[in-house]
């Protein structure tokens, strides 16, 4: 890969500022010093330094967003704001996606990465990845919902669902549910409560494989995610 390209990816600056360091002769690749931003450089096995420090390769990188309502799962869209105008420059140098969608109106945890190989096991319908959801429904939520949703509930398009946990937090005129789903059809969270009857006026994605929303994390604030939740996923 080219040099400016790594350097900026590993967080030394745009491509311009690296052109600038590159210019100023503080770059050394196997003890060179490399002043040309297209030298093609094997980040595996080519040794930079950086004024003088060893520039440690990482292909990959994950982040756990808050998705706040209001922004749409999608990484470019000429009329809405998407969640990578959540993501700051230094992070936007690798070509990140989101991992599956939350609908424009929900809330919660959503994996960014780079890493396809993961997103795609973890998106795979035969992994069975359970995804956990706290909702806010209108109106009561039964047993017999519970019961309906362990059974699997037809969809408005024929579909039937595989067994899903729901807990029931609180039962009322605004009742407060957790769901665990092991599949992730479009508005499937929605859809199931509109099989049984209800509205989901509320929605927030809670946790997703082994992965827990950071409650720490306001929506629209993002982290890297620790070496031992990138382990929890694979
Ligand atoms: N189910 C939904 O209905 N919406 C989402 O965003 C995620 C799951």
């Amino acid at each position: 890969m080219r040099l400016d390209k790594l350097l900026s990816n590993m967080g030394y600056g745009s491509r311009k500022e690296v052109k600038k360091w590159l210019k100023a002769g503080v770059v050394t690749v196997n003890g060179h010093v490399v002043q040309d931003d297209k030298t093609q450089v094997d980040p595996e096995t080519d040794h930079v330094q950086f004024q003088g420090v060893t520039v440690e390769y990482r292909p990959y990188i994950y982040l756990m967003l808050h998705k706040p309502q209001g922004v749409i799962s999608a990484t470019d869209d000429a009329r809405e704001m998407t969640v990578l105008d959540l993501i700051d420059p230094e992070h936007l140098t690798y070509n990140l996606f989101p991992v599956g969608r939350l609908d424009k109106d929900a809330e919660g945890l959503l994996l960014l990465t780079n890493d396809g190989k993961l997103s795609h096991a973890l998106l795979s319908p035969k992994r069975h990845v359970p995804k956990v959801y706290y909702a806010e429904i209108e109106g009561l939520v039964t047993e017999a919902d519970v019961e309906a949703f362990q059974a699997g509930v037809i969809l408005d398009d024929g579909y039937r669902t595989l067994p899903a946990d729901l807990k029931v937090i609180h039962s009322g005129e605004h009742s407060r549910v957790e769901l665990t789903i092991v599949e992730g059809k479009f508005h499937q969270v929605k859809r199931m409560f509109k099989a049984v009857g209800k509205r989901v006026t509320y929605l927030k994605r809670i946790k997703m494989g082994g992965l827990a929303l950071d409650e720490g994390l306001e929506p629209g604030e993002y982290r890297e995610l620790t070496e031992e939740e990138v382990q929890l996923l694979q």
